[in-house]
C-alpha cells in the first residue's frame, strides 16, 4: 500500500511547528510523502535532515494548488480519505481503507473548503470531538496499518535506535558526506 498526505491551508507562521509534526507522524508512520500548501520552506530542511540520520527518502513537496493535487491522485486510481469530525466512524471503515491499494489521506488546518467531503473517497471521524490533525492523522495510520508501519526499516539511517527497557541503545554509523 502506497500512502501519501496532503495538508491543506495551514495558519501561516503560527503553524509551523503543527505542519512539522503532521510531517514527522506521515514519515514516522510509513507515508511515503507528504504535499503541503502555504508552508515555511525551512520544514522541507528540517524532514531533509531527519532523512539524513534516521533513514528514508520521505518525500515534501509544496504544491500551489491542493485540488490539483487531489485531482492527479483520482487520475491515478488513489483513494482519497478526508480527515474530519464529521465524517463516518473509523471503526466503521478502518478495515476497508485498510485494504485499498493507494491512499492519499487529506487533513486540514483550519476550516476546510467544503468541496473537500465531496472529493473524498472516505470522510472519515476519529471520534466526533474537535481535536487536532496530528492525533487524526497517527491514529487513521496506526489503524489501517494494524502496527505493522513500526517493523518497516528506514534505510541508509546514520542512527538506529536498538529498542531497550532502559537506557538508550542507538548504532551509529559513520559515513562521509
Ligand atoms: N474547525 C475545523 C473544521 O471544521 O474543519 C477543525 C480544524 S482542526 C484544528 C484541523 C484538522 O484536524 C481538521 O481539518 C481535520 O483534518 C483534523 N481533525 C480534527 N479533529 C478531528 C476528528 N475528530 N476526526 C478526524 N479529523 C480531525
Amino acid at each position: 500500500m502506497v500512502i501519501e498526505v496532503v495538508r491543506i491551508g495551514q495558519r501561516v507562521v503560527r503553524d509551523d511547528r503543527v505542519t512539522t509534526h503532521v510531517a514527522l507522524v506521515s514519515r514516522a508512520f510509513g507515508a511515503k510523502k507528504i504535499f503541503m500548501t502555504e508552508v515555511n520552506p525551512e520544514i522541507k530542511d528540517t524532514l531533509g535532515k531527519i532523512n539524513k540520520t534516521w533513514g528514508g527518502d520521505f518525500e515534501v513537496e509544496f504544491v500551489e494548488k491542493w485540488k490539483t493535487v487531489i485531482k492527479t491522485k483520482k487520475d491515478e486510481n488513489y483513494k482519497i480519505v478526508h480527515l474530519s469530525m464529521y465524517g463516518e466512524k473509523i471503526s466503521d471503515v478502518q478495515e476497508k481503507i485498510g485494504n485499498e491499494e493507494n491512499l492519499l489521506i487529506v487533513v486540514g488546518a483550519e476550516k476546510v473548503p467544503r468541496e473537500i467531503y465531496e472529493l473524498a473517497d472516505y470522510n472519515v471521524g476519529v471520534g466526533s470531538q474537535p481535536h487536532s490533525e496530528i492525533s487524526a492523522l497517527a491514529i487513521l495510520l496506526d489503524r489501517i496499518q494494524k502496527g505493522e508501519q513500526f517493523e518497516k526499516v528506514f534505510p541508509n539511517a546514520k542512527r538506529k535506535i536498538i529498542p531497550t527497557k532502559t537506557g538508550k541503545n542507538v548504532q551509529v554509523k559513520e559515513t562521509r558526506d
